[in-house]
């Protein structure tokens, strides 16, 4: 996004509403046998609707835990998370899973679709469970993401690309508020995880969604619209 795009966007929204997402100081830790080993010492975040921020870091430095947290797969051990208003952390996991399917779509590096349903089927899967299938929207997604010839087929009939297409079909279909990948295109060559960063680009700015993407790739994390760095458990960068 260039200056002017942001200076512009900035103009048309003179009211400044609750953001999004904020993370405020968000402490977590694993146990180990040798004690517990804290990965992310204080946290602090903010997203708008439909912000796109890319967030970057070294492995191991808790990039997929922050996501898990955000994403309420899991619960931080102290801070805060809100999400459209609604607390994510220091909830039940009922509570978490119900939040996940009604507000938050979730890209993985490993596509994780469901072997025995077509594409179709996959896209319709969580969308048909949170009670938010929409038929025109199904077609929508598939026409856009190039998936309409390949609705038949079984994710084994298609290529890293394509399962990655869906995925990000089927995350979109519940119209999320948020939608989180973690290093979308790390199993992809460069041309295909550019040309599927092109595509689900256009649809997250077509649904309004607030996105936030772990990525390896700083030219990746320049097309959206701020970039972060997770390093020493906490967040530098705008
Ligand atoms: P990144 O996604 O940036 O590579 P992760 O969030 O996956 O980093 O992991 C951050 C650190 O936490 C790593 O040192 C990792 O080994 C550790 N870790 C992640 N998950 C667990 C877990 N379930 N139990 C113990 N340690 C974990
Ligand atoms: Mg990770």
């Amino acid at each position: 996004m260039t200056l002017i795009d942001r200076t512009h966007r900035a103009g048309g929204s003179p009211q400044a509403s609750a953001p999004l997402l904020r993370v405020s100081d968000v402490r977590k830790s694993y146990a180990t046998p040798q004690g517990p080993i804290p990965v992310l010492k204080g946290v602090d975040l903010t997203l708008a609707a439909g912000e796109s921020l890319a967030l970057l870091g070294e492995s191991g430095s808790g990039k997929s835990t922050l996501l898990h947290l955000i994403g309420g797969l899991d619960d931080a051990d102290s801070g805060e998370i809100m999400l459209d208003g609604v607390r994510v952390t220091g909830q039940p996991d009922a509570e978490r899973a119900a939040l996940r399917r009604e507000r938050i779509g979730i890209v993985f590096q490993q596509f994780n679709l469901v072997p025995s349903l077509t594409v179709a089927g996959n896209i319709a899967f969580q969308a048909r469970i949170a009670g938010r299938f929409d038929a025109a929207w199904q077609e929508e997604l598939m026409e856009r993401l190039g998936l309409a010839a390949l609705r038949h087929r079984y994710p084994e009939q298609l290529s890293g690309g394509q399962q990655q297409r869906v995925s990000i079909g089927r995350a979109l279909a519940i119209r999320p508020r948020l939608l989180i990948a973690d290093e979308p295109t790390g199993n992809l060559d460069e041309a295909t995880g550019d040309e599927v960063m092109g595509l689900a680009l256009d649809l997250i700015a077509r649904t309004g969604c607030g996105f936030l993407m772990v990525t390896h790739s700083t030219r990746l994390a320049r097309r959206l619209d701020r970039q972060v760095t997770l390093a020493s458990g906490v967040l530098a960068g705008a």
